[in-house]
């Protein structure tokens, strides 16, 4: 079940929100600690959907700060109103007992929240809820690290009755998201953007849209993306929109992890059946694979993993994805130069040959230096830590220069694989634009923003530019290919790439 919070300040507000919510919800909680005047009767009257009351006080996270008496006067009201259920915190529980209402169909919801932490002893707290005579128990806690949520989805795989527990914060959004797999009675979205009632609460059509919350079952494939930072990123609306276009039960989730070590070893029980891993862990990660694909072996660097029953497959999606997008470009500006059968004709290898300047020795600069160099163009590395420069050149089969002799290199081909120029830095660039100059092919593998100031004067000066969206596209495509089995549509993935980096 989805559960709407109402945070409106006023009863008339909240009826109007309640009508709004009852559209797209299974249920309502109305936090009639954000009220001035909680109207209990008018409000229990104009609900459409069954109603939990809360009137949280502000040691659990609410906003009631009166005192205890009138907190709990409120509750014991609305159960005399036959309200569907009170939520009643886990220090307040002896008021049931004290104050038994025989003829109500009220439920009670026994809450427990912890807005500093995941604590240790968290079956004793289940323990004790679950002893309080309550009908349903509720354990929300704050996730500091990924791997908590991982100890909230053992409490709920163990628990025995109803219960209603996930993390709050970035960290716990994922067990929001899968609240279906975890176990978890109902999961909470908020109305829009802006009423939330916890930290890192979502709104109701991300969770419905993005994430096809309503369609996810005990069937549903995981998968989902590992880095830190990860909140900006746009795979998971490509990957969750593939899923849905293409039938397939998958749903693709942010993982933010800052200890790899531990996230590999505790989320193997989820069973997550393919990874994107990005920055910081494309090397990092490999220590934790059963088998690596040759060509991200000998780059040293994995931006995909496959679960192929428990076994984890380590692969390299960026470095095709980059070469067939430079392939792209100059056979296109070739084509435009000289007509499309010449072109063609003359550049089956298009790379073959050519001066490629790359400027970085990252992870992106690694897979397209040996992808690059398969296809016989003579790289020269520019990185600012210029003993990576070297040791990529080494490995790669390529020359290395000092980060300073960038301004006066020269080349047919430059790419920029730093993320100098990505936002919200967007006035920067990498090359004064005197070394631009006409006939060059300039590679930014940014895409936000899609053009890049690079890119603008490279485009000014006579050049052939092409932007890091292409390349993020194919090698998205090729992940999910990968997972699937399934090949999909390159301008569908672009369509919705676009939308997003432009919505945002
Ligand atoms: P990475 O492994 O962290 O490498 C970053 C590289 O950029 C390093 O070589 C680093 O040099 C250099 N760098 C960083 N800040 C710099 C600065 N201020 N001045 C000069 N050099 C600087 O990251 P990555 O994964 O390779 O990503 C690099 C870029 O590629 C990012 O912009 C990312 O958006 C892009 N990318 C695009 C795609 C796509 O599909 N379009 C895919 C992957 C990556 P040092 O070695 O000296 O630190």
């Amino acid at each position: 079940m989805i559960c709407i919070p109402i945070v409106a300040d006023n009863p008339e507000s909240a009826l109007q929100d309640m009508a709004e919510a009852s559209k797209v919800a299974d249920i309502i909680e109305l936090r009639v600690d954000y009220m001035k005047n909680p109207d209990l009767k008018r409000l229990l009257e104009g609900r459409i959907l069954p109603v939990i009351v809360t009137n949280r006080p502000v040691r659990e996270g609410g906003r009631f700060s009166g005192n205890e008496e009138e907190r709990l006067a409120l509750l014991k009201r609305a159960r005399e109103l036959q309200a569907d259920y009170i939520d009643i915190e886990h220090d307040s529980v002896q008021y049931l007992s004290a104050h038994r209402a025989p003829a109500t169909k009220t439920k009670i919801i026994v809450s427990y929240h912890n807005f500093r932490e995941t604590p240790n002893d968290l079956t004793n707290v289940y323990q004790r809820l679950s002893q309080s005579g309550a009908d349903i128990i509720k354990i929300v806690t704050f996730a500091n690290t990924i791997t908590d949520n991982i100890r909230i989805y053992r409490l709920l795989q163990q628990a025995e009755m109803p219960t209603i527990s996930f993390c709050m914060g970035e960290y716990g959004m994922i067990s929001r998201i899968l609240y279906k797999r975890f176990g978890s009675y109902l999961t909470f979205a908020s109305l829009k953007t802006g009423k939330e009632s916890a930290p890192g609460q979502m709104n109701i059509n991300e969770l419905l849209n993005t994430y096809q919350i309503r369609k996810q079952d005990n069937h549903t494939s995981i998968y989902g993306l590992i880095g830190n930072p990860v909140s900006h990123s746009i795979s998971p609306v490509i990957h969750n929109t593939l899923f849905r276009e293409m039938n397939c039960n998958g749903v693709y989730v942010p993982f933010k992890v800052d200890n790899i070590n531990e996230f590999m070893r505790e989320f193997r029980e989820l069973h997550v059946k393919g990874f994107s891993v990005t920055i910081p862990h494309k090397q990092s990660v490999m220590g934790h694979i059963n088998e690596i694909d040759p060509i991200a072996q000998r780059i040293g660097a994995v931006n995909t993993l496959l679960n192929k029953d428990g076994q984890l497959a380590g692969f390299n999606t960026d470095c095709e994805a980059a070469v067939k997008v430079l392939e792209d470009t100059i056979q296109r500006s070739s084509g435009s130069m000289q007509g499309e059968n010449d072109a063609l004709s003359k550049n089956n290898l298009p790379l073959k040959g050519k001066n490629v300047a790359l400027l970085g020795a990252g992870g992106a600069a690694r897979a397209i230096a040996f992808g690059l160099k398969e296809r016989g163009a003579l790289i020269t590395i520019y990185n600012r830590n210029y003993g990576r420069a070297q040791s990529l050149a080494r490995d790669a089969g390529c020359l290395s220069r000092k980060y300073e002799d960038i301004h006066s290199l020269v080349a047919d081909i430059v790419i920029n694989a730093t993320p100098i120029g990505m936002f919200p830095k967007v006035n920067e660039t990498p090359l004064d634009k005197s070394i631009l100059k006409p006939g060059m092919v300039i590679f930014d593998t940014i895409y936000n923003p899609l053009e890049t100031k690079l890119l603008q004067e490279a485009r000014r000066q006579g050049c052939t530019v092409v932007g890091g969206l292409p390349m993020f596209v194919r090698q998205a495509a090729a992940q999910f290919k990968l997972w699937t089995g399934q090949t999909p549509s390159l301008e569908l993935i672009e369509k919705v790439a676009l939308e997003k980096l432009r919505g945002a």
